[in-house]
C-alpha cells in the first residue's frame, strides 16, 4: 500500500501534468484549425476569382451593352455547386448559369461576402471593365455553396478532436509510469529516513532510561552529597525527561508516516476526551484557569486510542500553556451529518497570522529562543495533525493575538456504528 502523502503527491503530478499538456495540444490544436480554415478558405476564393476573371475576359459587348453567351461552361459550374451571375451596371440581374440559386441583390462594395446563414454561399463580385476606355458595363458574381466546405471543416475538427483526446490519454498512462519512476527513490529515501528515526528513537530510549533511574536513585540517596553535585544531578534529571519526551514524540511521528495503518478499534471520543478533561482538572485550577467541557454522548469512531489521546492532550496542553491566569480553555465535541467535530478554544495570547501557516511544521515554534520546559520541542501540533490526517480527517485552526485561538478537529463517524 502506498503511502497517503505520496499517493497525494502523485494524483496532483499526474493532474498538472495533464492539465500542462491538455493546453499545449489543445492551443495546438486551435493554431492548426486557423491555419487549415484560413488556408482552405483562401483556396477557394482564388479558384472563384479565376473563374469569375475568366468569364469576365469571355463576354461579348453589343452597343455598349453586355451580351452573355449561352451556356456558358454550364455544366461545369453546376458539378462544382456553383452559379455564375451577370450584371448590368445598375445592379440589374442579366443572366444566371450553373446552379440555380434565389435572387441576392448585387453588393458592389465587396469583393468577397457570404450569405446566408443555415445553407451559406460564398459570393464573388468582379467588375466588368471595357478593353479600351476601362468604361464598367457591368458586374459578374459567382457564388459557390459552402455545404462541403463546412463538412470538410467539420471532418477536420472531429480528427483534432479524436487527436486531442488520444494524446491527453497517452500523455496520462505516460505520466503516471514517469511519475511512478520519479517518485520511487523520493519515497525510498523517505521511508529508510522513518525507519532511521524510528530505530534511532527506540535505541536511545534505554540508555535515557539509564540515565534518568540513576540520576533518581542518585538523588533519592543524596546524603553526604554537596549541594552542587545535587543541583548536575538535577538538571541531567531534567534534561534526560525533556529528551524522553522529545523522543517519544519522534516515535509517534515515525509510526504515523508508516504505510500501515495503526492498531485500529472503536473508541467513544466523548469518554476518552471526558478522561483527558479530568486529567488536566488540575492543572488548570491551580493555573487560575476555568476548564470547561461539553459533549454530545456516544461518539463512535474507529482509530488509535493512544494517538488520538495523544493528540488532543497535545492540543489541550497548548491551550493551557499559551492562556495567562484568569483565561478560559473549552473544549466541546459535536455530532455532525459524518463527522465528529472537537473544538479546543482558548481565550490566550493567540497566533500572528504570518505564523498560522506554520504551526504544523516539524520543530517550528514561534519563539525558538524558549526553552522546551517552557514549551515543546515545537512536535506537538505536528504530530496532532499527523495523527488526524492518518485517522482520515482534518485540522483548522483560526486565531488572533491576544483574543486567543481555537483548534477544530474533523474526525469521520464510525459508519457502522452511525
Ligand atoms: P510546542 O511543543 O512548542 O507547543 P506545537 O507544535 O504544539 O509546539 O506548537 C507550535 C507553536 O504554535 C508553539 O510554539 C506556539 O507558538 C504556537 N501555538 C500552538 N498552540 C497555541 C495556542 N493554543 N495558543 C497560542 N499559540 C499556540
Amino acid at each position: 500500500m502506498s503511502n497517503p502523502m505520496f499517493s497525494h503527491i502523485r494524483r496532483r503530478l499526474l493532474l498538472s501534468n495533464l492539465l500542462v499538456f491538455a493546453v499545449v495540444l489543445g492551443g495546438f490544436a486551435i493554431a492548426v484549425r486557423v491555419v487549415f480554415v484560413h488556408n482552405l478558405r483562401e483556396q477557394l476564393t482564388n479558384r472563384l476569382i479565376a473563374v469569375a476573371q475568366g468569364a469576365a475576359a469571355n463576354v461579348d459587348i453589343e452597343n455598349g451593352h453586355l451580351k452573355v453567351e449561352e451556356h456558358f461552361f454550364s455544366h461545369e459550374l453546376k458539378k462544382q455547386a456553383e452559379t455564375l451571375e451577370w450584371f448590368s451596371p445598375d445592379g440589374r440581374l442579366l443572366k444566371q448559369q450553373g446552379k440555380n440559386i434565389p435572387y441576392i441583390p448585387l453588393n458592389t462594395k465587396a469583393l468577397v461576402t457570404i450569405h446566408g446563414n443555415d445553407s451559406p454561399l460564398l459570393l464573388v463580385t468582379l467588375p466588368i471593365l471595357q478593353e479600351e476606355t476601362k468604361e464598367l458595363i457591368g458586374y459578374i458574381r459567382i457564388s459557390q455553396e459552402l455545404d462541403e466546405f463546412n463538412e470538410t471543416i467539420g471532418q477536420f475538427d472531429t480528427g483534432l478532436i479524436v487527436g486531442v483526446i488520444t494524446g491527453i490519454l497517452l500523455s496520462a498512462v505516460g505520466s503516471l509510469w514517469l511519475n511512478r519512476q520519479a517518485m520511487q527513490p523520493i519515497e525510498a529515501s523517505f521511508e529508510r529516513l522513518r525507519q532511521f528515526t524510528a530505530d534511532a528513537s527506540h535505541e536511545l530510549r534505554s540508555p535515557l532510561m539509564a540515565i534518568s533511574s540513576n540520576a533518581e536513585v542518585a538523588l533519592k540517596y543524596d546524603e553526604g552529597m554537596r549541594p552542587e553535585d545535587r543541583e548536575v544531578l538535577g538538571a541531567i534529571a531534567s534534561a534526560t525527561d525533556q529528551m524522553t519526551r522529545l523522543i517519544d514524540d519522534l516515535l509517534i511521528l515515525a509510526r504515523t508516516d508508516r504505510q500501515q495503518p495503526m492498531s485500529m478499534r472503536t473508541i467513544n471520543l466523548s469518554e476518552t476526551l471526558g478522561q483527558l478533561i479530568q486529567l488536566y482538572k488540575l492543572q488548570a485550577q491551580q493555573q487560575q484557569i476555568s476548564l470547561e467541557f461539553s459533549s454530545d454522548p456516544q461518539l463512535l469512531l474507529r482509530g488509535d486510542e493512544v494517538a488520538l489521546m495523544r493528540a488532543f492532550t497535545n492540543l489541550l496542553q497548548n491551550a493551557l500553556r499559551y492562556t495567562p491566569e484568569g483565561g478560559k480553555v473549552s473544549v466541546t465535541a459535536k455530532r455532525l451529518m459524518h463527522h465528529i467535530q472537537v473544538t479546543i478554544t482558548d481565550t490566550g495570547i493567540g497566533i500572528a497570522p504570518e505564523h498560522l501557516s506554520k504551526i504544523f511544521e516539524r520543530f517550528w515554534r514561534a519563539d525558538p529562543s524558549r526553552h522546551y520546559i517552557d514549551g515543546g520541542a515545537g512536535l506537538g501540533l505536528s504530530i496532532v495533525q499527523a495523527v488526524v490526517q492518518s485517522h482520515g480527517g482534518s485540522i483548522d485552526v483560526k486565531s488572533q493575538v491576544g483574543q486567543g485561538s481555537s483548534f477544530t478537529v474533523r474526525l469521520p463517524l464510525s459508519h457502522s456504528l452511525t
